[in-house]
């Protein structure tokens, strides 16, 4: 490890990455959070954890996951050589599976039966539920009403696999009203219930335990680059949400300061819109604390939280993990942003020609990415995350693509109920 990788896992003031991150938490939430930092400082000074997270994930999640070379589209684009990392191989279709297994490892340690989540678009509830499924616990899902109804098909999945879904109806009904729900939760149940938070987000120690895990996305992929083509990437991309697929990818990568770090954000209808959700990229947030950390956060100068837009669910988040915020301020990470029909443009790329069907998400580091290797030279190149598959999303992409025929695919569907 180098000293970048120690402010992270073991820094100076703990809980805080430069001056952003700590534990801005009710005293009744102390105990909890004092007691998951304790087992995770034991799991991760235990020789056999790792190993013991690695074959749960090589078992039950395709670990490792491929680096494919892109050989169609770098032709295409005519620039450096694209290279990406196949996290959309996982179990449920994302890296999300890094983050939930491993959590799940420290649920079985603490001696707990219950773990609840809270969800957006409805995939970390998808995760949480299928690793309670595997691990034997239950599960509850907090979810806003008004997403429980635009995300259907995550509802339905998490029920099947046994999950209890409760649909939040206070506040504006959508994220930021499950998070305050699911803590309140928390507060009555934390004896025998872990909350299984899904990025690199929230009070310490979640954005350390998140990383810890996610960074078997950067690990493999430095050895992986090394063995084929036998040298590190110039630029490394994945989109930023919370932030913690990009966490994971960057910290294989950190203590390489030839390898350049490029986070991409939800850029949606253009920064000058208003209507997107960079907090980093183009100086668009502000720093501030909120559920329990301090970041930078999508709000207006009277710290009132704003509205954020994209075409990808999974990106649409006010805050952005305290490690990336440092890692922006410090100048160790670039931020930039992609636009909605950027991405569509880049998700559409992918499919023709190289036959793979990414997640909006992804497709945010794959539109920087491209962007990027077309003015750079063929001897150089860049290895970007693909975070996650789109076609579970397919509901989402028709809509994103505006397809015809599924329309009337759907229309069919009703008048048949
Ligand atoms: C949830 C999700 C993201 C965003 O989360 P991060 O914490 O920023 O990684 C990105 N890609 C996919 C496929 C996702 O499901």
């Amino acid at each position: 490890m180098g000293a970048l990788t120690d402010e992270i896992f073991a820094p100076e003031r703990p809980g805080y990455f430069g001056s952003f991150g700590g534990a801005f938490v009710p005293e009744i939430l102390r105990s909890t959070l004092d007691e998951l930092i304790e087992v995770f400082d034991e799991a991760r000074a235990d020789e056999s954890f790792w190993p013991e997270f690695l074959q749960v994930m090589q078992s039950y999640s395709c670990r490792p996951t491929p680096i494919t070379y892109l050989e169609n589209l770098t032709r295409e684009i005519g620039g450096a050589q694209i290279f990406i990392k196949r996290e959309d191989l996982n179990q449920t279709g994302a890296h999300k599976a890094n983050n939930v297994m491993g959590q799940g490892l420290l649920v079985k340690r603490m001696g707990k039966r219950r773990v609840i989540a809270e969800t957006g678009a409805g995939q970390h509830g998808v995760a949480t539920a299928t690793m309670a499924a595997r691990f034997g616990l239950d599960c509850t899902i907090y979810m806003g009403a008004v997403d429980v109804e635009r995300q259907r098909p995550n509802v339905f999945w998490m029920e099947q696999l046994g999950a209890t879904v409760v649909a939040v109806e206070d506040g504006a009904a959508t994220l930021k009203d499950a998070i305050n729900e699911c803590l309140r939760d928390w507060a009555y149940s934390m004896e025998d219930t872990h909350y299984a938070l899904g990025t690199a987000c929230g009070p310490h120690p979640f954005p350390q335990i998140v990383a810890y895990f996610q960074r078997i996305i950067g690990l493999e992929s430095r050895e992986q680059m090394l063995a084929c083509p036998a040298r590190l990437p110039d630029r490394v991309y994945a989109c930023v949400g919370g932030g913690s697929n990009a966490t994971g990818l960057f910290l294989g990568f950190l203590e390489d300061p030839e390898v350049e770090l490029v986070g991409i954000e939800a850029g949606g209808l253009g920064l000058s819109s208003g209507q997107h959700a960079a907090r980093l990229a183009g100086g668009m947030g502000v720093p501030g604390v909120a559920q329990g950390y301090k970041t930078y956060f999508f709000q207006n100068d009277e710290g009132q939280m704003q509205h954020t837009h994209s075409v990808s669910a999974g990106l649409d988040y006010i805050g952005v993990s305290p490690i990336l915020a440092h890692w922006h301020e410090c100048g160790r990470m670039r931020t930039e942003s992609a636009t909605d029909a950027e991405v569509i443009d880049a998700l559409k790329l992918l499919m023709r020609t190289e036959g793979i069907i990414g997640a909006l998400e992804s497709c945010h580091g794959l539109a920087g990415g491209l962007r990027e290797a077309a003015t750079m030279d063929p001897e150089q190149t860049v290895l970007i995350n693909m975070s996650g598959r789109g076609d579970k999303d397919i509901f989402t992409i028709a809509d994103a693509l505006d397809d015809a025929k599924w329309k009337e695919f759907l229309r069919q569907k009703v008048d048949k109920l």
